[in-house]
């Protein structure tokens, strides 16, 4: 992870709103985890110890979230997949019947 250019982003902000700020570039953020993550992709070689610890817990933690939402989806996937196998199996009792399904 190297400090390089961060490319200018178009942000629009609503009003009310008051996002968190990346002190290195500027770009406003909509949360403070959000901006760690940042900060450790973005502006590496300016963090501090305490500061890249802070990111590496974040990404860890960020890292397990994106695990959790997976299964998630694969379990609606399998459920999905054996709901119209049993709905399929529950009208269909000849394999062949399919097609005078579509075409009928
Ligand atoms: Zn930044």
């Amino acid at each position: 992870m190297t400090d390089r250019p961060t490319p200018t982003y178009e942000t629009d902000v609503p009003p009310g709103e008051s996002p968190v700020e990346c002190p290195h570039c500027g770009r406003p953020l909509e949360s403070e985890q959000l901006l760690v993550l940042h900060e450790g992709i973005d502006h590496w070689e300016r963090l501090g110890d305490d500061r890249r610890e802070e990111f590496r817990e974040t990404y860890r933690r960020e890292n397990d979230d994106l695990r959790t939402f997976r299964l998630k989806l694969l379990g609606l996937l399998v459920v999905v997949y054996f709901a119209f196998l049993f709905v399929y199996s529950w009208q269909t009792t000849d394999p062949y019947s399919v097609i005078s399904l579509v075409f009928v």
